[in-house]
Formats: structure tokens, C-alpha cells, sequence
């Protein structure tokens, strides 16, 4: 399929715009990513190819998207020039880029500069995500992070005296290191915080952490005890943020509208190497490889059946634990669900995984420690 048939037969439709920067200054030990490090000709090709990317699929057609999100990698990695080279790619593409609703960047604490947030700061609906994971530097070692805890705090002032809507991503069930709770507790208080994300640790094949588990020289991150998900939300509850998904935490009004999207679900448009763009039914993947990705390769293109389509938005839904999943809705936009969804569900409200109230179901205390297998069990 040549790239004019492939721009011309798909929309690209969405709310949200992500865009992937692939570059990292160093690798996490735990970290599957496809990632480089930065160069001047591999940042400057990179940024030629994106604004080309941008115009072929989004040029012609005139998109307003809510949401901009620039994730990676480490996005600030680039530097502040090549950040605002990236910027002038991303604004062409917006009609009005006044009518934004959120512009998150992503960025690790060592390379966030004060240059850098100045210029975020003049961005319309400005959200800083920052990559802190962990507040000891033995955790930051273990993980194989590049930050230490002095340059963690140098970062949170700086972007605090400059920007209202931060959020910290945080690892949980780091292998032999205490919950992230208390540590936590203490940061919240002492930052405003507008949302925190808190992921279990995945710990991808062929990393060094992996083999250090293999070896024995680390405990398996499988084992951990579940309950540091407890205290975690405990604490954030207690400093007045609600646990609106599963791996996110948001005080009211703050919670990350890009990945709600992602949840509702609606369409989306990503731009870079190993992007994923979703319009209805067709699920375009880019490359996850720079270089390929540079030659112009073609997205792989995956056709979602209606079962696809059926089953990923009753994951996505049962993961928003406040809003949970509205049965009318699942049937309005897939029909109407066989005995076997009814009596399953009947049998994890009986044992308490899931509560209903009305039409709306969603997961408990205690079916959200196996909220995997209770999903896994109403698909079809
Ligand atoms: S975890 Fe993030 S910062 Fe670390 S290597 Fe992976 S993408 Fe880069």
C-alpha cells in the first residue's frame, strides 16, 4: 500500500494528539522501551520527519483537537531549541491552538531546566507530567533511574514556581524496598500536586533487571505484596485525591483528560516512532524503531472486530473505578450481551469483585486486586 492510499483512504480523526519522542539519556534497567539516546543529526532528522508525518496526516483536514500530549522517552532529553522546534511541528497541525483543553509534556527530573518550564509555561493548558518514580536514591539505583533525589527536588521546585498542573508517575512493588506510601504522604504535602500515577512494576524480558532477578540478586517483583496499592490510595485519598483509575489519582477537576480519551474510548491521532493512531475500527501501530521509522516504513494497519472493539472498551471502562462501566451504554454501542455476560457478572457482584448500582458496575476493594481476571472473565 503506498503512503497516498494509505492518507487518503483513513481518516485520522480524534480527540487527543500524542506524539512520541523515542529519546532517552540513558536506559532504565527494568525499561522494554524502544528509546535512543539524543544526538544533533538524530534529533534534527527525527524533527524533519515528524513535521512530515504531521502534514501527511493531518494537513488537508482540519482537526480541532482537546488534547495534546508529548510523551517518550524523556521528551525534555532534546533540549529546549529542538523542544520549541517541536512545538511550532505540533501547532501547525492545530487550528486554534487557544482551544486546547490540556497540553501535557512528559519529562524526567534531570533534564527539566528552568529555561525549559519558563517556556512551557507560555503554553495554552500547560500539565507537566514528571517521571519521579521513586524518593530515595538506593530505590532510583535499584531501578537503574539516572536521577538522584537532590536533582528530583531541584526539579519540583523549579516547575512548581512556574506551573500550576503537575503530576508525578511513581513505581510501586520495586523489589526489596519499603511501600511507597509514607514517602509519598510527605511529597504531596509538601507540593501541590493536581494528579499522581502509581503503576506496579513491569520488569520487561532481556533487561538488567530481569536478569538480576534471574541471577537471584533481586526478589521477583511478582511477589510483592499487593496492599502497597492500598496504602497508596489511602494516603492520596486522605490529601483529597480521588482514585479515578486504577493507576491514577486526581484532585477535582485535575484528572488527565489525553488518557481519559484513551478510556472513553474515543479515536486518536499519535505521531512518531511507535505512535498508535485509532479511528473507529482501524488501529494504525508506526514503527518502533527510529530508523525505520525515518524511511518512511508504513504504519502495520490491525482491522478491530466488533468483539476487539467490544471487549477493549469493557477493560477500559472497568478500569475507571469511580465511573466504572454503564451496561446501556455496552449494549447501545455493541447490542445486547448474552446470558453468559449476565450470569458472570451476577456472580462477581454476588462475591463482591464488582458493585452495581443501576446500570453502572465497577470494580471493589476487593475486585481490584484481580481486576485482570475479572475482566479477562467477561470477555467474549
Ligand atoms: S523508563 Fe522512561 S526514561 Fe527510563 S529508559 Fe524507559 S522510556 Fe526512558
Amino acid at each position: 500500500m503506498s503512503r497516498n492510499i494509505l492518507k487518503e483512504n483513513l481518516p485520522f480523526a480524534g480527540n487527543g494528539l500524542y506524539v512520541h519522542v523515542p529519546f532517552c539519556l540513558s536506559k532504565c534497567d527494568y525499561c522494554g522501551f524502544y528509546s535512543v539516546v539524543p544526538g544533533p543529526s538524530t534529533v534534527d532528522n527525527y524533527l524533519a520527519h515528524l513535521a512530515k508525518e504531521a502534514q501527511e496526516r493531518l494537513g488537508a483536514q482540519e482537526l480541532s483537537f482537546e488534547t495534546v500530549f508529548i510523551g517518550g522517552g524523556n521528551p525534555t532529553s532534546i533540549g529546549l531549541d529542538n523542544l520549541k522546534r517541536l512545538v511550532d511541528i505540533v501547532t501547525t497541525c492545530l487550528p486554534n491552538p487557544a482551544l486546547l483543553q490540556e497540553w501535557t509534556f512528559e519529562s524526567n527530573p534531570e533534564t527539566l531546566t528552568a529555561e525549559i518550564l519558563d517556556f512551557f509555561a507560555s503554553l495554552p493548558a500547560i500539565r507537566l507530567s514528571m517521571g519521579i518514580q521513586r524518593l530515595h536514591d538506593h530505590e532510583l539505583s535499584i531501578l537503574g533511574r539516572r536521577a538522584r533525589i537532590d536533582s528530583v527536588y531541584r526539579a519540583l521546585d523549579l516547575a512548581f514556581s512556574r506551573i500550576q498542573n503537575v503530576s508525578g508517575d511513581f513505581i510501586m512493588g520495586v523489589p526489596g524496598c519499603p511501600s511507597l506510601a509514607d514517602d509519598l504522604h510527605h511529597l504531596v504535602t509538601k507540593y501541590p500536586f493536581k494528579h499522581v500515577s502509581a503503576y506496579f512494576l513491569t520488569v520487561e524480558e532481556d533487561t538488567p533487571m530481569q536478569r538480576a532477578i534471574n541471577g537471584g540478586l533481586l526478589p521477583d517483583p511478582a511477589d510483592v505484596d499487593a496492599s502497597e496499592l492500598y496504602e497508596v490510595r489511602d494516603v492520596l485519598a486522605a490529601a483529597g485525591f480521588e482514585h479515578y483509575e486504577i493507576s491514577n489519582h486526581a484532585r477535582s477537576g485535575f484528572r488527565c483528560r489525553h488518557n481519559l480519551n484513551y478510556w472513553e474510548p474515543c479515536n486518536y491521532t499519535g505521531l512518531g516512532p511507535s505512535a498508535v493512531t485509532t479511528t473507529d475500527d482501524i488501529r494504525l501501530s508506526n514503527v518502533a524503531d527510529l530508523e525505520r521509522w525515518l524511511t518512511g516504513e508504513i504504519p502495520a494497519i490491525e482491522h478491530l472486530s466488533p468483539v476487539d472493539r467490544r471487549n477493549e472498551y469493557l477493560m477500559l471502562r472497568l478500569r475507571l473505578l469511580i465511573d466504572g462501566l454503564d451496561i446501556a451504554n455496552l449494549e447501545r454501542h455493541f447490542g445486547a450481551q448474552g446470558d453468559e455476560f449476565y450470569m458472570t457478572l451476577g456472580e462477581h457482584i454476588d462475591s463482591g469483585n464488582l458493585l452495581r448500582h443501576e446500570n453502572q458496575v465497577r470494580l471493589s476493594d476487593q475486585g481490584l486486586q484481580i481486576a485482570d481476571e475479572v475482566m479477562a472473565s467477561l470477555f467474549i
